[in-house]
């Protein structure tokens, strides 16, 4: 489905049942539980889809060890229930990731283990595998870079890992596959209103410039941090809902883990959890908590920030890794809900709890949460929707709904698994075209027919879609993927046919893009 046959469908008669306003994993989660339910269902992106804190998450599908610690047991449950129906409904993106939390003091060990044996209870059927100490020996025999001085074993557990932006766009294609219609690049300027209700919203293309008034029985309001922008819209005195929250993320190579275990450190010097998660053959480490006043699309990374993760590390890692060791480096804000009680605080203790609020003009919005519950957040949001709208009820059908590339047993080996059933796609594309079958940089698997394949399946329109969300390159290499960036412009140029100077144009875009991205 091309992008002008997606925009003949608004047509400006037709009422929708309902708009979904971003593009991220709770615009997305809503999306296709409408569309599932039989919902004439629109869904509007301002930038590209999983842009914001969607693509920037530590990208784990988990239940969340620190909320159990915080007693949050409710959030825990909900989340190792999601965490088991995405494994189920996109075995392809969604693996089974062993932890080590290692032990430096005699009361770890068994702390731990009661701890995680009872997160283990809480996942039931659905439970990953089973958490058991390790000794000092064969905790080394695991990750062979810890920190030796005084480690005494660890505690192994298990949780989910996943590609976040690629979740992201299998899910525009369900819901696209389902009858659904969303658009990337076309940002919500404004409501339509009809005796103080909403009654549709007014969107801007950014590729034409062109308006759009659209009809809507409802609209949910699904833009992350940027929630409150929306809520000002609809009534300039509204009160803030959201938190912003950011966290910070450097990758490194793997060299510095040299294992396919994760690390988790429970609590860092200040109280915080602390990651190392091998990750499309690099290590992310992350991630802060730091209270942020504004919402914006490209967060900014301070030294504080990576310091202090650096810092973290090298306290577990016998190999310190250094700013020099940097590939790249990338930032997201969390869309908290702020508590009731006012916006001081600490954000690393407000609940990752997702709420859903109704405005007097019948908008819905909805903050917190995490990517793992998002179809959770979706089905709460459209049980609102139905209800505000009086739109005939109808049963979920998300918890066994597969995902856009499903594949079971799919060989995670393989650099390009993350495509599950479109790679046979891929393959047929470099059959066809044996030249696309090229790699762009064969260290971190990127090839011609890939960038061909996101053009026309994934709805990329600009280097940037290509290089940072639809293969990750962007954040496992910010250097390389610069290098990158003019082969990619012209492979796309040719796709979208357009002409030199767009080419021109989207290197020097993306080139201050990914400065940003690089540690002097
Ligand atoms: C550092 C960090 C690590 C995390 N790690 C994990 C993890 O490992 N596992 C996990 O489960 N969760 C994790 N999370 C949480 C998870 O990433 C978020 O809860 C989730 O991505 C939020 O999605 P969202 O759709 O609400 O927001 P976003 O992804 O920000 O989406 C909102 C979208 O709305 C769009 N938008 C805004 N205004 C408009 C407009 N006017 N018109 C059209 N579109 C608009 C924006 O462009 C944006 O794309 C993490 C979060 C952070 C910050």
């Amino acid at each position: 489905m091309k992008r002008n046959e997606l925009i003949n469908r608004i047509d400006t008669e037709a009422i929708w049942d309902v708009i979904i306003i971003g593009g991220g994993a709770t615009g997305l989660g809503a999306a296709v539980e409408a569309v599932t339910r039989g919902y004439k269902t629109l869904l509007l992106e301002q930038y590209d889809y999983t842009i914001g804190t969607s693509s920037r998450s530590t990208k784990l599908v988990h239940g969340g060890v620190r909320y159990l610690a915080q007693g949050d047991i409710f959030l825990v449950l909900e989340a190792l229930k999601e965490r088991g129906l995405l494994l189920k409904n996109a075995p392809h993106l969604v693996t089974n990731q062993s932890f080590l939390i290692p032990s430096y003091t005699w009361w770890y060990k068994p702390f731990y283990t009661i701890g995680l044996t009872f997160y283990d209870l809480l996942s039931g059927r659905l439970r990953f595998g089973k958490s058991v100490p390790y000794s000092r020996k064969k905790t080394l025999k695991k990750i062979p870079t810890l920190e030796k001085s005084k480690l005494n074993g660890s505690v192994l557990y298990h949780d989910g890992q996943f590609d976040d932006a690629r979740l992201g766009i299998n899910l525009v294609q369900t819901f696209i596959e389902n009858g659904g219609t969303a658009l990337n690049y076309m940002k919500v300027k404004d409501f339509v209103k009809e005796n103080g209700k909403i009654s549709g919203v007014v969107a801007k293309d950014a590729e034409t410039g062109k308006i759009y008034n659209i009809k809507s029985k409802v609209v949910l309001n699904a833009t992350g941090v940027f929630v409150d922008k929306i809520l000002k819209k609809d009534n300039p005195n509204a009160h803030k809902i959201v938190r912003p929250s950011q966290g910070v993320h450097i990758v490194i190579d793997k060299k510095f883990l040299q294992s396919d275990y994760a690390l988790m450190i429970p609590k860092t010097s200040d109280g915080r959890v602390l990651f190392a998660v091998p990750w499309h053959n690099r290590v992310i480490l992350g991630t802060t908590d730091v209270p942020k006043d504004k919402p914006v699309i490209e967060p900014e990374v301070t030294d504080d920030e990576i310091d202090f993760i650096l810092e973290t590390a090298s306290r577990y890692l016998d190999k310190n890794p250094t700013r020099a060791d940097i590939k790249s480096v990338f930032a997201g804000l969390r869309p908290l809900a702020a508590p009731k009680k006012g916006a001081n605080g600490k954000t690393k203790e407000i609940s990752r709890k997702h709420k859903i609020i109704t405005s007097d003009s019948g908008l819905v919005s909805i903050i917190g949460g995490k990517w793992t519950t998002y179809r959770e957040m979706g089905e709460d949001a459209v049980d609102k929707l139905v209800t505000i709208a009086e739109l005939p009820k109808k049963k979920s059908v998300t918890k066994k709904l597969h995902i856009h590339g499903y594949k079971k047993n799919m060989n995670h080996s393989n650099p390009l698994y993350y495509y599950g059933s479109d790679l046979e796609g891929i393959e047929t594309l470099i059959k066809e075209k044996p030249e696309l079958g090229e790699w762009l940089n064969e260290e971190l698997h990127i090839n011609k027919a890939q960038v061909v394949w996101a053009v026309r399946h994934e709805f990329a329109r600009n280097v940037e879609d290509v290089l940072s969300r639809r293969t990750r390159t962007l954040i496992l290499d910010a250097k390389e993927s610069i290098k990158l960036a003019p082969e990619v412009a012209e492979i796309m140029a040719k796709e979208l046919k357009l002409d030199k100077k767009w080419e021109d144009d989207q290197v020097q875009k993306y080139n201050k893009l990914a400065i940003k991205y690089l540690i002097n």
